[in-house]
């Protein structure tokens, strides 16, 4: 899957896709990520993204000339929707990543400042995520959240050993919310692991793990 990222900021992200799990399926090419820079598109002699506001008001507003350039050179290459993050967007699920994953790729535009020209995101936006009921001072964190929840999600990201079937949210657990989990040492500062987790009863255990769903 292809995720065109679209930012003022290309290299603030740089490092959450070389680790981990996700560092893992960029190696694997269970995804491609390609991080834009807004402001080369800027035909300002001053490469000037920003504006301050009609009507007046607080901040700066971002102009729609560099994103609405910047989307079209990107739609060349990525046939996916165009998603605004965006705090007033829907909030994402777990079935909504499901969804978004059966997408080839999804081109994520991120706002700064106090958000983005209305005109640019009527003409070229095809849907607003939120990733809470909060603001965050740009949209390069929210964009990271739904790459990283869609790639767990897709079908050769993962493998057994991590597998995201059992995860809070999925399916197999009816959407509810997962078990506890206890590693070793069998007690830790007085306060031992579960003994059910302990007899090797794979029936027990899995009874025991089901009551524990929320
Ligand atoms: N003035 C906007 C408002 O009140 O709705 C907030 C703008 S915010 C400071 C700047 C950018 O951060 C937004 O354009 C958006 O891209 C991103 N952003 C902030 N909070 C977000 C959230 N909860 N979910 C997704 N994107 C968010």
């Amino acid at each position: 899957m292809r995720f065109d990222i679209l930012t003022i900021f290309p290299k603030m992200m740089y490092g959450y896709l070389r680790e981990g799990v996700i560092g893992r399926e960029v190696t694997k090419g269970t995804i491609e990520v390609y991080f834009h820079d807004i402001r080369k598109y800027s035909t300002d002699k001053h490469k000037k993204v920003d504006h301050t506001p009609f009507g007046g008001g607080a901040g700066m507003v971002m102009t729609p000339q560099p994103i609405y350039d910047c989307i079209q050179a990107v739609k060349k290459k990525n046939k996916g929707p165009v998603v605004y993050m965006s705090p007033k967007g829907k909030v994402l699920t777990h079935s909504m990543a499901q969804r978004l994953g059966r997408y080839d790729g999804m081109i994520l535009l991120c706002g700064r400042y106090e958000g983005i020209d209305q005109r640019v995101l009527d003409m070229c936006v095809d849907m607003e995520i939120s990733i809470g009921k909060y603001v965050l001072s740009g949209g390069e964190l929210p964009a990271m959240v739904v790459l990283d929840t869609v790639t767990r999600l897709l079908p050769d990201a993962l493998g057994n050993e991590n597998s995201a079937e059992e995860d809070s949210f999925s399916e197999k657990l009816n959407g509810k919310k997962e078990y506890p989990h206890y590693t070793k040492p069998r007690e830790f500062m007085g306060i031992s692991v579960p003994e059910v987790l302990l007899n090797g009863n794979h029936a027990e255990i899995d009874a025991w793990r089901r009551k524990q769903l929320k």
